[in-house]
């Protein structure tokens, strides 16, 4: 018997019929031997119908009354379901987040889940009822007693929650999917379900999972262990399995981390190759990471930054001891890359730095938080720590420092991101993780190198051209694009470093929302009259398509895989960032989805059947 937590979604409790198709599901589950707890969504698209009102009053409603306003959705819900429940014979109870006690922070319209009374659920289960909670919404309890709501598409926390706090055997997300695929199904039908994927595959994939499950989710399943399946309502397919590490017996007070930074990593094994110059036209990185693979060198940070003229430089870092290796196929491919035969000032050339640290601080609390990044570089900058190279990802911000920096740099950083020394490292990054079906424990299999591709066309660039290179600048631009509220993606800092007026300077390129951009554009422009920096430039017609996938740690020649099929197809790569499971391209906005395509073909993720798009 297994205590288990399902949650069913707007569009499986869309109609008085489906109501009754949940009810039948949730009694074969108690038959079969298992205490259950439900949580449900508003009925199909209520919350958007009760926005819809909201917004045909007020332009700006205020948060306290959309909260009283939207968690009404939730409440028909649990009412009918109960009512369905109990008129099939099986003893059901409906509870408000209030009346189970979720209890949350006083931040209206977003609030974090702090804990979960279990007391009174517990004696009702105790006592054969399926208990049928209102998902989305929680009761703070600093000063007045007041409802709130998680955000939209919540209720996915709030299911996983509950599992964490009932110490449930696993959590069932019940959709009108049947589970997460490799990509999306509208622009590569050939994508296919997969049978398992870690939590932090899930967190990297945001921009292509979101829509199926709330990362806040992930992220409370990962802390505390907790098993998820992702499924269809509509069948018995077994869905998809979301696997985390082993739970490391963490507290149940403040259940959603307040923290946006929970790991703090540093690797002081390293150094630098970069390429400089070389000719920005397709194919060149698949030339210079094909080649690395076939010596079999195993890259970690790759980063290209937007072309300056016609060439661009490209960079990687690998650990010490192969340095030499690297080294020699850089310098061996340089030659064939010259975009100038005749011009030696443009010829391509090599550079390495040996004695450099990685300096990361990982946490999902920064999806959607923006300034974390401008934090940490504000912090680095305070502590008169330069950074070299900078790459992001959606969960992780890694620096380039120099080595002999390191220590002072995370020190400063686990002051400012209140990480102790002894704080397990976010978790175990990367590995797969164990999960429970039916009380049963099963190991999972390795991870491939690419589980998922995602495609991105909702953000575009912004370039800022001779950035003064010393500590602090970054800190300054990333600091007023969180003050503006504007969170940012994939920064990549240029290597090439010009003096200019008698002060070395760099480019940064960045991408942020495609809402943000023209706002963002004009507030750096005047910015840079007095910090003192050049043109910043926009870019709209952009795609960024990214791979994830554990298993691409310690395996070479899977971003050289990536380039090649990106170059077999004409498409120039824009810009690289990367993490240590995750790769992401900047190409042209109409490459897009023909680079998602190739991309996924290429490594194999393509299946034979067609996928469906359901309407
Ligand atoms: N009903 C809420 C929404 O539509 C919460 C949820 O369904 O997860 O956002
Ligand atoms: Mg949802």
């Amino acid at each position: 018997m297994s205590l288990i937590v399902q949650k069913y979604g707007g569009t499986s409790v869309g109609s008085v019929e489906r109501i009754q198709s949940v009810a039948q599901r949730v009694y074969q589950t108690v038959t079969a031997g298992n205490s259950l707890v439900v949580v449900v969504s508003a009925m199909g698209k209520t919350t958007d119908g009760l926005v819809k009102l909201a917004n045909a009053i007020s332009a700006n409603p205020s948060r306290r009354e959309m909260d009283m306003l939207l968690s009404t959705g939730e409440q028909v819900t649990i009412a009918l379901l109960s009512m369905a429940l109990q008129e099939i014979g099986q003893p059901a109870i409906s509870m408000t987040g209030a009346q189970v006690g979720i209890v949350t922070e006083a931040e209206h319209t977003r609030a974090r889940i702090l804990h979960i009374e279990t007391d009174r659920l517990e004696r009702y289960l105790n006592q054969g009822k399926v208990v049928v909670v209102a998902g989305f919404q929680g009761i703070s309890s600093t000063g007045e007693l007041e409802i709130t709501t998680l955000g939209r598409g919540g209720s996915d926390t709030s299911a996983v929650a509950l599992a964490a706090a009932l110490r449930a055997d696993f959590c069932e997300i019940y959709t009108d999917v049947p589970g997460i695929l490799t990509t999306d199904p509208r622009l590569v039908p050939e994508a296919q379900l997969m049978a398992e994927i870690t939590s932090d595959e899930m967190l990297e994939l945001a921009s292509l999972g979101a829509k199926v499950l709330h990362p806040r989710a992930v992220e409370i399943a990962r802390n505390y262990g907790v098993p998820l399946v992702v499924r269809s309502s509509w069948t018995d397919d077994p869905g998809t399995w979301v696997t985390s590490p082993k739970p490391q017996g963490r507290s149940l007070v403040n259940l959603e981390i307040a923290k946006a930074v929970d790991g703090i990593e540093f690797d002081t094994n390293q150094a630098r190759v970069a390429l400089l110059r070389v000719p920005d036209k397709p194919g060149v990185a698949a030339r210079l990471f094909g080649e690395i693979a076939r010596q079999n060198v195993d890259v970690d940070l790759i980063i290209q930054s937007i072309h300056e003229g016609n060439s661009n430089d490209i960079a990687f870092t690998v650990t010490t001891p192969i340095l030499k290796r690297a080294e020699a196929v850089a310098a061996a491919i340089a030659p064939a890359l010259r975009s100038h035969p005749h011009a030696p000032a443009e010829e391509a050339e090599v550079m390495v730095e040996q004695n450099i640290a990685k300096v990361s601080i990982s946490g999902a609390g920064m999806i959607g938080r923006p300034g974390v990044a401008a934090q940490m570089f504000a912090t680095l900058a305070e502590a008169g720590v330069n950074i070299h190279m900078i790459s992001t990802s959606e969960v992780k911000v890694s620096c380039v420092v120099g080595a002999q920096e390191c220590d002072r740099a995370v020190a400063a950083l686990r002051s400012t991101f209140e990480i102790a020394e002894d704080e397990a490292i976010g978790g175990q990054r990367g590995q797969g993780g164990q999960r429970g079906q039916g009380g049963l424990i099963q190991e999972t299999s390795p991870s491939p190198a690419v589980r998922g591709v995602a495609l991105d066309m909702n953000q575009v660039r912004l370039a800022i051209r001779q950035i003064p290179d010393r500590p602090g600048m970054a800190a300054k631009i990333f600091g007023l694009l969180a003050q503006h509220n504007i969170s940012v993606d994939m920064i990549i800092q240029s290597q090439r470093c010009r003096v200019i007026d008698g002060i070395p300077r760099r480019d940064i390129a960045f991408t942020v929302a495609r809402m943000d951009g023209e706002n963002a554009q004009k507030m750096l422009a005047q910015a840079g009259t007095e910090l003192g920096w050049g043109e910043v430039v926009l870019d709209s017609a952009i795609a960024k398509v990214s791979i994830v996938g554990s298993g691409m740690i310690g395996h070479p020649g899977v971003a050289a895989k990536m380039f090649a099929a990106l170059s077999q197809h004409q498409i120039n790569i824009q810009m690289i960032a990367t993490s240590e499971i995750k790769i992401s391209c900047v190409v042209a906005q109409e490459q897009g989805s023909k680079a998602l395509q190739v991309i996924h073909e290429a490594f194999g993720l393509a299946g034979s059947e067609k996928f469906v798009v359901p309407a």
